[in-house]
């Protein structure tokens, strides 16, 4: 897709610093960094989200992502690291194409995932189970 800023980073008509490539998986710098490292990790295939990718380029992101967060995670010196994967708006995706986010931690980097937990109600845990087992 040539109106795709990753399909065309994938195609070499935009300029990224590489990380990771193979036959199916690219990964590069974001130009944005919430952090030095922050990494993306995207198929070479367009796919807008997680949901349009075939089993196969799936499990070639999955195999490279354990590769190149390890990569990240060593370079960088770093003493953890996020992985996050936007659908949709909602979650926060702007660029619909499907791509991970490698972000190596380190104390006092400021970044801070909010994580508003709740409680389940009274018998609501076992319909969300048994809704989301529905779906398969
Ligand atoms: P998301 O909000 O999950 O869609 O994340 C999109 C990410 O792509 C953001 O973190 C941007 O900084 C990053 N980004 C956008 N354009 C480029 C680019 N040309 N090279 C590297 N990263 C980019
Ligand atoms: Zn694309």
């Amino acid at each position: 897709m040539t109106d795709c800023i990753f399909c065309r980073i994938v195609a070499g008509d935009i300029p990224c610093a590489k990380v990771y490539e193979d036959e199916k998986v690219l990964a590069f710098l974001d130009i944005n960094p919430l952090m030095p490292g922050h990494t993306l990790l995207i198929p070479k295939k367009h796919a807008e989200t997680l949901f349009d990718m075939s089993p196969e380029e799936a499990a070639a992101c999955g195999a490279a992502l354990q590769k190149v967060a390890a990569a990240v995670f060593k370079g960088l010196d770093a003493e953890g690291l996020n992985v996050l994967q936007n659908n949709y708006e909602i979650s926060g995706q702007e660029i619909f194409h499907v791509h991970f986010h490698l972000m190596p931690r380190k104390t006092g980097d400021g970044f801070k995932v909010p994580w508003p937990a709740k409680k389940y109600g009274p018998g609501e845990m076992e319909s969300v189970l048994q809704k989301i087992l529905k779906a398969f």
